[in-house]
């Protein structure tokens, strides 16, 4: 990281990215003055041998160029963080590490290259992940040299320093849009958008807005953005001025968009591109694995628009969809046993995530619950065609099925239950559907030791 040789740079937050903050900054001159509410957080920052300084003492900031805060702290809401404020009220910036990437390293470690520096941004509510991971794919199998990061795979601090015409694919958070002083991508992606993290973001405008940093002034070179939602559908025509050029690819997984200047939808199975009203290419996704459903084929148009905006030719994209193995917990088939297939979708933890999944099955044996979020599981109501029978479990079991009555379901509370049951119970033909609509820390350190454990219970049972 440029910009603050000699200075002290002070450091909020000492979990994985702000040690990885930390060291980039030192690297660059800097002198990171680290701090964390926790005294193991501290430790870990002194053990890697950096200084830690106190920044709720009234003086913390005397002589500090800038805050550089982790993407897990909340700076507005539910409540204010005392150390942000003050920082802010001091007059020092506040940044984080997307903001320093695009100040300083990206421009720093493309500099030397004559090609254009490439920056691949994923937004949105749901679908980031797999997006972002299938962009870093394509591009691959294209042979081009590219890295993945930011809320996937490694920090943006950790980046290998780039090759020539290398491009990086980020995935980002509106935690980590929210405060970077600078988001400067190539191009950006904006894939839906629904109701998530509010009590972050104090609302459903606050998330949108951090989302819409992204596009901030006219937006970036080129956009690429699903129009399934009003939010979408403003940022099109609104804030990238309903642009009909090379800048702006529409997307959709719902609607026919081909009068638009360049966009990429699917329908029935089938994605299309289509250029100043004529069809370009189309791609037959029913029989790709690694993308099951209409939520996947959302992605798989956004993936494909925003590498055909890099000159990725359709058929390249096309192969690279079916080498695409799915990333874990997110729709991942864990095992086919006695005609039965297990399914793990840990990751859908909101309602309009586990939507999806039941969409995109048949005869589900559905397990859900966990810990609840604000609004609860009342708005799946009209996605419970494809469900046999419900399998509740952790925090939130009794509320889901309250609140979804008159569904057929049984209270399990835990995994091991609910495993128990849906083997009791599937046929030959079912699904057994992991979808929890809910977070899992009501159980589980996080969502993956969820998946991983439905995975292992699955796996246990007789083939
Ligand atoms: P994110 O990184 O945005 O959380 P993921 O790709 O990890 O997104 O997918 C999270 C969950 O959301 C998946 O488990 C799946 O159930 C659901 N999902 C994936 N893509 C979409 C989409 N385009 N629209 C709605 N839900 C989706």
């Amino acid at each position: 990281v440029q910009g603050y040789d000699g200075q002290k740079v002070a450091v909020l937050g000492l979990g994985r990215s702000g040690l990885a903050t930390a060291a980039a900054l030192e690297a660059g001159g800097a002198e990171p003055v680290c701090w964390d509410d926790s005294p193991e957080g501290r430790a870990r920052a002194e053990a890697a041998g950096y200084a830690c300084r106190d920044l709720t003492r009234p003086d913390a900031f005397d002589a500090i160029a800038a805050l550089v805060v982790s993407p897990g702290i909340p700076h507005l809401y539910p409540k204010p963080n005392p150390v942000i404020a003050a920082a802010m009220a001091a007059g020092v910036p506040v940044d984080n590490d997307i903001g320093l990437f695009f100040r300083s390293w990206a421009s720093a470690a493309f500099a030397s290259y004559d090609s254009v520096p490439r920056t691949i941004c994923v937004t949105g509510s749901n679908g980031k992940s797999t997006t972002t991971a299938l962009i870093h794919h394509i591009l691959r199998e294209d042979g081009r040299p590219t890295q993945m990061a930011g809320n996937i795979g490694r920090g943006v601090l950790d980046l290998d320093p780039p090759e020539e015409g290398e491009v990086v694919v980020l995935e980002l958070s509106s935690y980590q849009t929210d405060l970077a002083r600078a988001l400067t991508p190539d191009i950006a992606v904006f894939t839906n958008l629904s109701p998530d993290h509010l009590d972050r973001h104090g609302g459903m405008g606050g998330y949108f807005a951090a989302k819409r940093r992204l596009f901030a002034e006219g937006g970036p070179d080129r956009a690429v953005i699903g129009v399934d939602e009003p939010e979408g559908v403003y940022l099109a025509n609104q804030i990238m001025m309903g642009r009909n050029d090379d800048r702006l690819i529409r997307v959709s997984s719902a609607r026919k968009l081909g009068d638009w200047g360049w966009s990429v939808f699917a329908r029935k199975g089938f994605l299309s591109e289509w250029r100043k009203g004529r069809q370009i290419a189309s791609i037959d996704l029913r029989e790709v694995t690694g993308l099951p459903g209409a939520h996947n084929h959302q992605n798989a148009c956004a993936a494909y628009a925003a590498t055909r905006a890099l000159g990725v030719a359709p058929r390249v994209i096309e192969a690279a969809f079916h080498s695409f193995a799915g990333l874990p917990h997110r729709s991942q088939t864990v095992a086919e046993k006695r005609g039965i297939r297990w399914v793990n979708d840990s990751k859908a933890t909101n309602v309009d995530s586990a939507a999806k999944a039941l969409e995109a099955f048949s005869n589900i044996r559905w397990i859900a619950g966990g810990l609840g979020k604000d609004g609860g599981a009342g708005a799946l109501s009209g996605h419970l065609g494809a469900v046999r029978k419900a399998y509740f479990i952790g925090h939130s079991a009794r509320d889901f099925a309250l609140e979804l009555a008159p569904l057929e379901h049984e209270i399990c509370e835990t995994m091991e239950a609910a495993v128990a049951a849906c083997a009791r119970d599937a046929e030959a033909g079912d699904t057994v559907l992991l979808a929890p609509a809910a977070a899992s820390f009501d159980q589980y350190p996080n969502f993956e030791k969820r998946g991983e454990h439905f995975t292992a219970l699955v796996e246990a049972l007789p083939g």
